[in-house]
């Protein structure tokens, strides 16, 4: 599985957070930004998503450059 679940004993709340990334075969380290991965190594196309730059005339209004 690629999704884990810690519980702070402290506090009791339970953070989830991706052990290895779904779309290759990289698993992250412990204090690794998750986001970083995503950032540099994926595009919308990974996750079935359509890129911002076709995107652009969506509900949201998003501008872009
Ligand atoms: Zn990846």
């Amino acid at each position: 599985m690629t999704l884990e679940q810690y519980e702070y004993d402290a506090t009791g709340v339970v953070q989830s957070r991706l052990v290895a990334c779904p779309f290759c075969a990289h698993d992250f380290t412990d204090y690794e930004a998750r986001w970083e991965h995503f950032y540099t190594e994926h595009t919308p196309k990974d996750a079935g998503l359509t890129p911002l730059t076709e995107s652009a005339s969506s509900p949201r209004g998003v501008a872009l450059d």
